[in-house]
């Protein structure tokens, strides 16, 4: 239980809880979607782009603690970055979940889902806003 215990911290169930960028964008200029069949989770991530940067960001969704509050913390983090500046969020935050290496700096908030990493079942979880974000902003659906 050790590890749930770290994966289920404090700070990602008040994310989950009380989401800071849950919505839609009606002007939104980047959007993409994924689901996780395997624990039933969906994301929709809604991006406002002007010229090479991410001026807003919101998502909607559906499904457990950690596919929701990474979906808000991403949207939180890539608001005001650039397009190349979001997708090196999106290298680092992999690198830390998938390859299970120690959180890169620029990651802030997000190292609050570090623990991921010990979970193989919650890997997909983590990163399926990230994937949709990368398909959004490199048009890869
Ligand atoms: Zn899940």
């Amino acid at each position: 239980m050790g590890v749930l215990e770290d994966l289920y911290q404090e700070a990602l169930l008040l994310r989950y809880k009380s989401p800071k960028r849950r919505g839609t964008l009606p002007d939104a200029t980047h959007t993409s979607g994924g689901k996780n069949p395997s624990c039933g989770d969906r994301v929709e991530l809604f991006l406002k782009v002007n010229g090479d940067r991410i001026e807003a960001a919101r998502f909607t969704g559906e499904g457990c603690a950690v596919s929701q509050a990474s979906a808000d913390l991403l949207a939180e983090a890539v608001e005001g970055k650039t397009i190349p500046e979001a997708l090196e969020l999106v290298r680092a935050f992999k690198a830390m979940v998938v390859e299970g290496k120690p959180p890169a700096p620029a990651l802030g908030d997000l190292q609050i889902l570090a623990g991921v990493a010990k979970l193989p079942s919650r890997v997909k979880c983590a990163t399926l806003a990230w994937n949709a974000l990368e398909s959004a902003l490199l048009g890869e659906r």
